[in-house]
């Protein structure tokens, strides 16, 4: 007989198990491994004129893994290993780079993500820097973007990151209440962000932003009041600020699973889109602009993010290292994300491929209208010009209804959502997908 009490139905609001952040177009659980043949197809390809190519590249390694952390990353790694792991990413690219989608082209972004890139030391980031450069120059690039986390970043880590050329440096801070990070798994603390912050702004990086999580573990009204509070005073360029969600490969799930609990031990999504609003508006009162469903910049003139805005108007990007994400000549596709797999394909000459999907021209404006909805406008002109389609009589029906919810605006030449629509917009975005691809399994 079953004598267990069952858990109790969860509210409406609920943070829930899974994923609700939506990065990307047809959803991750349509690629497959049959299309991995797409991906030397789309290599072997000549570029579209004017088409921008980004380089993007994962450090799997982290000091310690965050209890809400559902990425691939490494806590046990050597520097040997490290180093073996930037060597297969160098052949990886240098690959790459001899096939006619790439050949004699310039990156115009690049982005050093994980996991944690300033988990690297400084020769290692040096030497791997000159050698990427050498195989495809960074000369053109608008932007270099950085991922640091505080507590990896002494003075000489600093100015070697400056010195390699990065203009974009992203601090995870998460938040700035000590108990809230020892609780949620993160291996930094208050003072190291103070310190890091003081040294990056010495560097004089063109943009320096700050992450942070509304709804971590244990956060209360009080301490996220006091994180926007400290965020201000720092008055970093660009302050993006994520909602928690708990997907299922993280720590807080299995521990969620473990005691049979169905609702995550955090607070719920209205709360969590109350604390971003009201974070929004804090932040546009110290003189902040919203330029996104996550992030406030000081001078939207001088503050770009070019990484973000040309992932999502359809440029080129080769991914490289475990795990990583590409976009090649219109096929997606995504890197083994297993390491010792990865180093296997690398050493055979082989793209250290997992699964792709190659899409359609509809798929592809679908993607780029929906990743464009999350910065709030959508022009139509844009649509008109590069994919022949009106975006207004297209979505219609969506549009009506989300219109009717107070969520957008359309007018002739733009499609705008209102504060409350942008904080909720990854919800918004299924109703625009295609039928096929209307799954609650978003990864
Ligand atoms: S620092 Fe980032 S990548 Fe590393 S464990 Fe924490 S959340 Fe994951």
């Amino acid at each position: 007989m079953n004598t267990a009490i069952p858990a109790p139905a969860p509210a409406k609001s609920s943070t829930l198990a899974g994923n609700y952040f939506v990065s990307n177009y047809p959803p991750f659980s349509f690629w497959s491994e049959e299309q991995k043949v797409e991906v030397e197809m789309a290599l072997n390809s000549e570029p579209v004129p004017g088409a921008k190519l980004g380089l993007y590249h994962h450090i799997p390694f982290c000091r310690k893994r965050c209890h809400f952390c559902y990425f691939r990353v490494y806590t046990d790694k050597n520097a040997k290993d490290i180093q073996a792991y930037l060597d297969a990413t160098i052949t990886e690219l240098k690959s790459l780079a001899a096939r006619p989608l790439i050949r004699g082209r310039k990156p115009h972004f690049v982005y050093f993500g994980g996991g944690t890139p300033s988990y690297l030391s400084t020769k290692q980031l040096t030497e791997l820097t000159d050698r990427m450069k050498a195989i495809l120059p960074w000369d053109a690039a608008e932007e270099i973007a950085f991922e640091g986390e505080p507590g990896t970043l002494n003075a000489a880590k600093l100015a070697a990151i400056k010195q390699v050329g990065v203009t974009r440096l992203s601090l995870g801070v998460e938040h700035f209440d000590d108990h809230v990070l020892e609780i949620n798994g993160r291996a930094h603390r208050s003072g190291e962000v103070y310190t890091a912050y003081e040294r990056a702004r010495a560097e004089q990086f063109s943009q320096i932003n700050i992450d942070l999580i509304a709804g971590m573990v244990e956060e209360t009204e009080a301490l996220w009041q006091r994180n926007i509070e400290e965020t201000i005073k720092l008055r970093p360029d660009s302050v993006t600020i994520y909602q928690m969600e708990v997907p299922y490969n993280t720590t807080i799930y299995k521990e969620m699973k473990a005691e049979g609990k169905l609702v995550a031990p955090v607070a719920d999504w209205a709360t969590k889109r109350r604390w971003v609003k009201e974070a929004f508006a804090a932040l546009e009162s110290a003189g902040y602009t919203i330029a996104s469903g996550y992030t406030a910049v000081l001078d939207p003139k001088r503050t770009k993010f070019v990484y973000r805005d040309e992932l999502w108007s359809g440029a080129d990007l080769l991914g490289l290292g475990v795990a990583s994400f590409s976009h090649a000549a219109g096929v997606h596709y995504q890197n083994l994300t297993e390491i010792e797999a990865y180093h296997a394909a690398v050493a055979a000459g082989e793209l250290p491929i997992k699964r792709a999907f190659r899409t359609t021209p509809e798929e592809r404006m679908i993607r780029e209208f929906i990743l464009q909805m999350k910065l709030g406008r959508v022009e139509l002109g844009y649509f008109q010009e590069k994919f022949g389609v009106d975006i207004a009589q297209r979505f219609a029906a969506q549009l009506g209804h989300l219109a009717a919810e107070g969520f957008v605006t359309v007018t002739p030449t733009q499609v705008t959502l209102s504060r409350d629509g942008l904080l909720c917009v990854d919800t918004l975005l299924h109703e625009f997908f295609l039928s096929q691809h209307r799954t609650t399994k978003i990864v």
